[in-house]
């Protein structure tokens, strides 16, 4: 069989153009991209029911025998006349009456004493049964039927049976022609499936088993050429010709002495460390991590402080106006102590002011020069250019598009690099993601910091909670309530809750906000998710009198910067919020952040929540409130934010996170809020994002490595090279 896999999908019969147009509105433009192309989640037709054991408005799977003939009748349905075919057919607990519409062929299908799998909703009326045009597999006892059913992400043209059909030309035909680009050792030292074999099982399982080898073996594909891409196409290359930006140590004391604390151990190493990269022209290329609040600013500011004694400028980049308006605040006065000028550039600043930035650091006479800049993506404008450009520091990294990030440094390519992240990534992860960085760690909190108490609470705590709002607020603090924005819930959310109320499996184990633990009543009784909006609106009416405000990420940069601005004033007591307020924000007289519907947030998302509060002297207090119903206590979702009451190191989390929920929320951000790296570029990681066994990925992650080790550009593997250039083709074309 010659290898059909790069023929366009025109090549299969029955796909034309017209679905060839439907397949490529989903990516799908080749027979490799349709094999590629992996059901969503799986019908359960193994698990078989009797009558009386089916659950209303659930599919079912039930194995059922004809006991009457088909009885055909004609029937005016909405203005047209439809034909109605009906039989009886019956297991050990009943009779089941079972109706196909405008299907008079199937009357030579069901005879009397045939026996079929049938599968879809069992109506209940009294004892009798109903079903309305069910699936139907005919069913012998010899000849085992496939436990389960592909159900495939769609478009409009295309439906579940054509897909499945399509791909079953592929699978009984090229499928063994299709090349497999793992090398031969690495799949057999991970004890890996043939990529035909898993293929074939994803799409057309024998057997749970069977499944489990195929998902492993593509999980591993992902992690492996995410990792080869990162190491090869994502690579952020070191310059030489950087400035050389060295200052005595005396000179630096003029920077200490400005501080009112002195540094931790942790803030003097990296500053060390950042101070020995600077004074070269190696460019540096380092990354500063450490948890919230652990004082990663001063440490920026030293740099930026380094450079411009050095004679150069330097520009501090926040993914939010309100973190820039901050940073702002914090350094501008600061530095003006010592003469050096900086000023801040967001998307809010007025044309003329900015025409002035543009001009003042352009400026060829130092004396006139602006020595700093601090702002937003709007620092990536056209006009913004530098005379004498030093450093790049980016703050909350992963926020960014890796394209934002190396657009800046292009702007100023011969540039000093930091970027500054409070995600704590799981080690095995940053070795991949960092790679090319180097690592420098604040593993020390300033001293007095204290310890957030965390509660987990459920809806029935609910007065006790606004009651504790009040108290907290009659006291002078000020509180953070957060909700999970509902208008960002992506179309894969809703087919994922969608197949679950329906009792498939899904593909991935990753969406366990409630997970299979919570029985299905239940799921009806969860509350709907607190839209942040509405929620807003009833607070406030609820805690009459007291000053309460609403920010979210629909609104406008300068709305959500003027309401800011009112909480970090105190003007606001009470600050309703979707996640934007997550990233490094600073209101020390802020003492209890109350997050809604808890189960849906990454585990390092909470974490960055509470480092929001328990920075000034007041005791704090974090509250999860969790829609889990009771009986869900024993569920990992529940186990998760138990976690949380117990566990104040953001590390620890992470690897708690990565142990539970997969690599998902630290590779791509999850549609909830905040919290991943938007750094998987072109990269799906379908498989790989919820894969729970963190083993898989660090074996794919040192196969990745040793492979280039001995081929750094993987020139020595042409197939693979392809592939992975492939996939970071958008990357690529950025980062060059
Ligand atoms: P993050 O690392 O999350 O960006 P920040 O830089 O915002 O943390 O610092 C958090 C708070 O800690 C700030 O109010 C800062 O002034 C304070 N801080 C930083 N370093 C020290 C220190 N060594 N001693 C006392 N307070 C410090
Ligand atoms: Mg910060």
């Amino acid at each position: 069989m010659k290898n059909i896999s790069q023929s366009p999908i025109t090549a299969l019969s029955g796909v034309g153009n017209t679905r060839a147009q439907s397949y490529a509105r989903m990516g799908i433009h080749t027979v490799y991209d349709l094999v590629m192309h992996f059901p969503r989640a799986y019908e359960n037709r193994g698990d078989v029911r009797l009558l009386s054991d089916t659950a209303e408005g659930m599919n079912s799977s039930i194995i059922l025998t004809v006991s009457t003939e088909c009885k055909k009748s004609l029937i005016r349905g909405r203005g047209r006349r439809m034909t109605l075919l009906k039989f009886r057919a019956f297991d050990d607990s009943g009779s089941c009456e079972i109706t196909y519409f405008n299907q008079e062929y199937l009357s030579s299908t069901f005879h009397i004493g045939s026996t079929f799998r049938f599968y879809g909703k069992v109506e209940k009326k009294g004892n009798r049964y109903f079903m309305s045009s069910p699936e139907y597999e005919a069913y012998t006892e010899s000849v085992p039927l496939p436990p389960l059913c592909p159900v495939y992400p769609l478009t409009a043209g295309v439906s579940n049976k054509m897909i499945t059909s399509h791909i079953a030309q592929v699978l009984d035909g090229a499928v063994n022609s299709i090349p497999d680009h793992l090398p031969e050792d690495v799949r057999s030292q991970n004890r890996l499936c043939s990529l035909s074999y898993a293929l074939t099982q994803i799409h057309r399982p024998e057997s749970f088993e069977a499944l489990g080898r195929a998902k492993r073996r593509l999980a591993f594909d992902e992690f492996f050429r995410f990792a080869l891409g990162l190491g090869t196409v994502g690579r952020t290359v070191r310059h030489e010709g950087a400035p050389v930006c060295r200052i005595s140590d005396s000179e630096m004391q003029k920077f200490y002495s400005l501080l009112p604390y002195h540094l931790t151990g942790a803030q003097e190493r990296a500053i060390r460390e950042i101070r020995s990269d600077m004074a070269r022209s190696t460019s540096m290329n380092r990354i500063l991590v450490g948890d919230v609040g652990c004082g990663k600013t001063v440490c920026a500011a030293a740099a930026i402080f380094v450079a411009v004694r050095a004679g150069r400028q330097a520009a501090l980049m926040a993914p939010t106006g309100i973190l820039a308006n901050q940073h702002a605040a914090d350094l501008i006065p600061m530095f003006e102590a010592l003469g050096i000028r900086g000023a801040l550039l967001t998307g809010a600043t007025p044309a003329a002011q900015k025409r002035k930035i543009y001009e003042a650091l352009l400026s060829s006479d130092p004396s006139k020069r602006l020595d700093f800049v601090v702002g937003t993506q709007a620092l990536l404008s056209e006009g913004v250019g530098f005379a004498a450009p030093g450093l790049i520091i980016t703050d909350e990294q992963h926020r960014f598009g890796v394209n934002q990030r190396a657009k800046l440094s292009e702007k100023n390519h011969d540039s000093h690099l930091l970027v500054m992240s409070a995600t704590p990534i799981p080690r095995s992860l940053a070795l991949v993601l960092y790679g090319d960085l180097d690592i420098s760690r604040i593993d020390e909190m300033p001293p007095g910091r204290q310890r957030v108490d965390t509660f987990v609470v459920d809806e029935s705590y609910r007065p006790r909670l606004e009651a504790f709002i009040r108290k907290n607020v009659d006291a002078g603090g000020q509180v953070y309530v957060v909700c999970p924005a509902v208008e960002e819930k992506t179309q894969l959310e809703l087919e994922r809750e969608e197949d679950m109320a329906q009792g498939l499996i899904p593909m991935t184990a990753n969406f366990d906000f409630y997970d299979s633990v919570v029985r299905d009543e239940e799921k009806k009784s969860i509350p709907e998710m607190r839209a942040a909006v509405q929620f807003a609106g009833e607070l406030s009416e609820r805690l009459d009198g007291y000053r309460v405000a609403f920010v979210h990420g629909k609104m406008k940069n300068s709305e959500k910067d003027a309401v800011m601005r009112d909480f970090i004033d105190g003007k606001i007591q009470v600050l309703v919020s979707t996640t934007v307020i997550e990233v490094g924000v600073n209101v020390p007289n802020a003492c209890l952040m109350i997050v809604e519907n808890a189960e849906r947030f990454g585990l390092s998302q909470l974490h960055q929540l509470r480092g929001r509060v328990g920075r000034g002297h007041r005791k704090s207090y974090c509250v999860l409130v969790s829609a889990l119903p009771p009986s869900a206590k024993k569920s990992t979702a529940y186990a998760r934010l138990d976690a949380m009451k117990n566990t104040y190191d953001g590390y620890k989390i992470a690897e708690q996170d990565l142990a539970l929920r997969g690599p998902g929320d630290f590779l791509a951000p999850a549609s909830s809020g905040a919290g991943g790296i938007r750094q998987s570029g072109g990269f799906d990681l379908k498989m790989a994002e919820g894969w729970q066994d963190s083993s898989l990925m660090e074996s794919a992650f040192a196969a990745a490595k040793d492979i280039l080790h001995k081929d750094a550009d993987l020139s020595a593997h042409p197939e693979l090279r392809e592939i992975v250039y492939r996939n970071f083709e958008d990357m690529g074309n950025i980062m060059n």
